[in-house]
């Protein structure tokens, strides 16, 4: 290794200067780093991101900068595509490195194969890290070498080796770069943020950006994780850590997390039904990028092949009911809450999710891929292996799926996880004065509301979806 080296650190889903073992590599292999981030959102297709995770992006982007800038080096950033880009900056530079972190979906592990047989091919040297898994999909199989399909057993194997993870990288405080020289592109120049502006709410919510995951972490610790098991599920308490987007674009890792929560263990022992719940949504992280990875196809198709054949609604019958369904129009007010809340604010709680998913895919007999295409637009923390997973077993049509009998009855639900109607009433405010009845089962034909009437029969829909799932699940 020569300490005149000139490196590139190839930033993607990992905009972050703590835990980031690209750039410590970078940093402490060659005697100049130059951080650079390639805009090709092409080379994602058919999953181009959103326009609300764009959102997210442009500021994200800012924050990296900024960061960036603070430790001594001027981000990069340039458009695709991505290895004529690559290659140009290399000439360019003169860099002899390219380092990055690696992606498991199936579209960028195969680009950046041919990146690194190309540009190794050509005299660089390539490094890529595991920078956003806990544990690498290809080492976790069973005892019989095929990958795991139900969550339970590939959790307990996973959580048996975290023990073997070790703590995270500190921050990069100190880049030597020859950046501030070169050309780049603003994140403005992306054209990144909506031309109609929707995203106000967006901007009550969000912070984006390294330091903001960290202390949004610091918070949840803190004030959340104390009652975590209790809360997560009620839609109208601060009970998550609203962490999603953070992780999606890596402005956090899960190492940074595991190692929190390690700390806390120690610190205050009582809390650990909490510590074993958060531990099992992020093993539910960890299990969807494992899917995607193994089963690649599940982006688009149901896993469980019968459901090819099961006879979702044509678009022709679905325009009106998926368009009410967007828009918080069904008069399911559960429902309708969580479509608004997505609208405004880019994200939705998780029972919500799975309530609104439920809904569509079963009651309405709408393909879940069109849910998906929904959230994929207009989730702050839309991922692609998160998203399939999340659809797919609210549909009954992944690996480890909700059981098909499982069809959620809103109503109960909204009475359970949201008794006073409090998360109803703050997404639609014209049921204010709405007594419990209506606020969970929506409105009758004589009340007042300026609300829509419901556009389904819960109970009749949902005998009917029974009666088409089980008809799939006799199929071989
Ligand atoms: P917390 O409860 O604080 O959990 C911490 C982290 O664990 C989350 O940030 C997330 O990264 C992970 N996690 C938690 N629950 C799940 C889960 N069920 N599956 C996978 N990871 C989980 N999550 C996304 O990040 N992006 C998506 O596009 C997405 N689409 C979904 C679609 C449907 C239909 C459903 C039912 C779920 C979807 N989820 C998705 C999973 C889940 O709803 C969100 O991760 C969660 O609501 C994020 O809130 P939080 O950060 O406060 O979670």
């Amino acid at each position: 290794m020569d300490r005149t080296d000139t490196a590139l650190v190839w930033f993607r889903r990992d905009l972050r200067l703590a835990d980031n073992p690209a750039l410590t590599a970078a940093v402490n292999q060659c005697a100049r780093v130059i951080p650079l981030y390639i805009h090709a959102p092409d080379e994602a297709a058919p999953w181009i991101p959103g326009r609300a995770s764009n959102w997210w992006l442009h500021h994200s982007l800012c924050a990296l900068q900024r960061e960036l800038h603070q430790a001594g080096a001027k981000l990069i950033i340039a458009t695709g595509p991505t290895l004529e880009r690559l290659q140009h900056i290399v000439r360019q530079t003169g860099a002899t490195h390219l380092f990055w972190n690696r992606n498991y979906d199936p579209t960028s592990m195969s680009r950046d194969r041919d990146i690194k047989q190309r540009l190794t091919g050509q005299g660089l040297s390539c490094q890529s890290f595991n920078a956003n898994l806990l544990s690498e999909p290809a080492s976790i199989l069973t005892g019989q070498g095929t990958p795991y399909k139900v969550f339970g057993a590939y959790w307990r194997t996973v959580s048996g080796q975290l023990h073997q993870i070790p703590p995270p990288l500190p921050p990069v405080r100190r880049i030597s770069s020859p950046s501030k020289d070169l050309p780049t592109l603003s994140p403005g120049d992306l054209a990144l943020l909506p031309r109609i502006p929707w995203d106000g709410g967006f901007h009550s919510v969000w912070q984006t950006g390294e330091q903001a995951a960290l202390e949004r972490w610091e918070q949840f610790l803190l004030h959340a994780l104390p009652a975590y098991d209790r809360l997560r599920d009620f839609p109208d308490r601060d009970g998550t850590s609203r962490l999603s987007p953070h992780l999606h674009f890596g402005e956090i890792s899960p190492r940074q997390l595991l190692w929190g929560l390690r700390q806390q263990a120690d610190q205050s022992p009582a809390t650990v039904t909490h510590l074993e719940r958060i531990h099992s949504q992020l093993g539910w992280r960890e299990f969807a990028h494992y899917i995607l990875y193994h089963s690649p196809r599940s982006a688009n198709q149901s896993l469980d092949r019968r459901f090819e054949k099961l006879a979702w609604k044509a678009d022709d019958e679905q325009d009106a009911e998926l368009q009410a369904w967007q828009r918080g129009e069904t008069g399911i007010p559960i429902v309708d809450a969580g479509m608004r809340e997505l609208w405004q604010t880019g994200w939705m709680h998780n029972r919500v999710r799975m309530l609104v998913a439920s809904l569509l895919t079963k009651n309405l007999g709408v393909h879940w891929l069109q849910g998906a295409r929904w959230f994929w637009d207009t989730l702050v923390d839309a991922d692609l292996a998160n998203n399939s997973l999340g659809w797919q077993w609210s549909a009954g049509c992944g690996v480890d799926a909700a059981p098909y009998f499982r069809i959620f009855n809103p109503a109960t639900q909204a009475k359970r996880f949201d008794p006073e109607g409090r998360y109803i009433k703050r997404w639609l405010p014209e049921l204010t004065g709405a007594g419990k009845n209506v606020l969970y089962s929506g409105r009758l034909s004589d009340e007042p509301f300026d609300y829509p009437l419901p556009i389904l029969d819960l109970s009749r829909s949902r005998r009917d979806a029974l009666q088409r799932w089980e008809r799939i699940k006799r199929q071989q």
